[in-house]
């Protein structure tokens, strides 16, 4: 147990390098090195040797006198560098073996390989930066949408982390006041109950209109959710792949197949994942048909933002059609009657389509586009992720807790323990409390070499 600690704090502060840029053919190529040996690593494969932080070095990285390749070499003293420590980049060309050459000479040299997201893990254990400008770093990488990408700039400046801090002071001061009337009765009288409640209601406010942001910072985090239900054979793997152009799902006249969902990313304005529910039967349980899809039909609506319901207008809508109708009719959807051409007659009531000649396909892609268009605001305040919003929640009702209390006139010792705990999910959120867990889980979705 020990030992693992202490292996663990030697691995957390011994130098490490990665390549920083996509493997690929391209202009530039950047090894990063970062730890307290970089400057030692640099200088015995780097043909120059006085190296000042701040200023771009021009020379060639070498392997026992042999030229690998000709490189600009940026070196950051710490603690003025992205991770707070002594950093190198190398920046060569940007081939895939010229790259992977020099990563090796600085292996061979020193380094170890970095894990995933540890230079930016560093940068947060060296205070560089908090937990929430740490995530706002994978979500700008990572960043479907070039909205999406912007927005995350906002956190990567400090935006949410600020707010956060400034709704825990106001907490702070008045658990101060709280803990300073318990301590010290004959002194400093308890604050009155009025204060408090004004205290935790503009506390609970402000929490909530980070809260009201959550829904819009998922949909231009994960792009929108459309789901497209409705019973074995009316059409949704056909009306799928019509929609992405490609013959991805499988369509079958035969209703025998067992699949999963089957999530595509569709790329028009805004990101928009489609989640088809198709071939749901099995042969072996032929009863349960209708159950299997109610249920298939079910999941999928429920993650989805928006439903698009599909039934077979040749056969009209019968009562297990009417049953996955039933079960959507709350959500965003839209409804579809397939296979028009096999009618003669315009249906009410629903947008009218057949995939197999393509008509009505362009009215639904508007139709779609148009709702899709109203969920995503360009703006939103606040962009959270679900581990913040979790923390948010969890906050809110111990705040929730200490102004019932405080409504019901009760002891400020106990009000003090809700108080605390609403201060702990809020540090959990910049990180200043955060386990060993949260951290791995955190970086581990980062790429390696950031
Ligand atoms: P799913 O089980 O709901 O995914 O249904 P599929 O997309 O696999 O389609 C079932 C069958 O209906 C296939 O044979 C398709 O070719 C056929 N089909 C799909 N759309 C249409 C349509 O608009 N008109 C006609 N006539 N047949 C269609």
């Amino acid at each position: 147990m020990l030992y693992n600690k202490i292996m663990n704090i030697i691995q957390e502060f011994d130098t490490i390098t990665a390549i920083a840029t996509p493997l690929g053919t391209g202009g530039v190529g950047v090894i990063r090195i970062s730890g307290d040996t970089s400057f030692d690593i640099i200088k015995k494969i780097f043909s120059k040797q006085n190296l000042e932080a701040g200023r771009i070095a021009h020379g060639w990285i070498t392997d026992n006198g042999k030229k690998i390749d000709e490189v600009l070499v940026l070196p950051f003293k710490a603690p003025n560098s992205y991770t707070g420590e002594d950093v190198i980049e190398i920046h060569c060309h940007g081939g895939i073996n010229v790259v992977r050459n020099i990563l090796d000479l600085v292996l061979k040299n020193g380094a170890r390989t970095a894990e995933r997201g540890e230079f930016t893990k560093r940068a947060f254990l060296n205070k560089k930066m908090d937990l929430s400008q740490a995530e706002a770093v994978a979500d700008l990488i990572h960043a479907k949408t070039r909205n999406f990408a912007i927005q995350s700039a906002k956190n990567l400046s400090g935006v949410l982390g600020e707010k956060i801090s400034e709704i825990k002071k106001e907490i702070f001061e008045t658990l101060s006041k709280i803990i300073a009337g318990i301590d010290f009765p004959e002194d400093v009288a308890e604050p009155e109950y009025s204060y408090l409640i004004a205290s935790f209601e503009k506390a609970l406010k402000e929490i909530d209109e980070i809260l009201s942001c959550a829904k819009s910072s998922d949909i231009l985090r994960q792009g929108v959710k459309i789901a497209i239900v409705g019973k074995p054979n009316v059409g949704k793997s056909s009306l799928f792949n019509k929609l992405l152009n490609v013959e991805r799902a499988i369509v079958t006249d035969i209703a025998g197949t067992t699949r999963d969902v089957i999530k595509e990313n569709l790329d028009w304005d805004v990101a928009i994942t489609l989640i088809d529910t198709a071939g749901i039967r099995k042969s072996d349980e032929v009863g349960k048909v209708e159950e299997i899809g109610i249920e298939y039909s079910k999941q999928s609506a429920d993650e989805a933002d928006l439903v698009l319901f599909i039934y077979d207008a040749s056969h009209g809508m019968n009562d297990e059609d009417k049953a996955i109708l039933d079960l959507i009719k709350d959500k965003n959807h839209l409804i579809i009657a397939n296979k028009c051409d096999l009618v003669s007659e315009q249906i009410d009531g629903a947008i009218n389509i057949s995939v197999e000649n393509g008509s009505g396909i362009e009215e639904l892609k508007n139709k779609i586009k148009e709702i899709v268009c109203n969920f995503s605001s360009d703006d939103t305040e606040f962009i959270t992720n679900k581990r913040q919003q979790d923390c948010l929640e969890k906050c809110r009702e111990s705040l929730v807790n200490a102004l019932d209390a405080a409504k019901a006139g009760e002891l400020q010792d106990l009000i003090s323990i809700d108080l605390k705990s609403a201060l702990l999910y809020l540090d959990e959120i910049t990180g200043e409390v955060i386990t060993d867990e949260i951290l791995e889980n955190i970086f581990s979705h980062f790429c390696i070499g950031k």
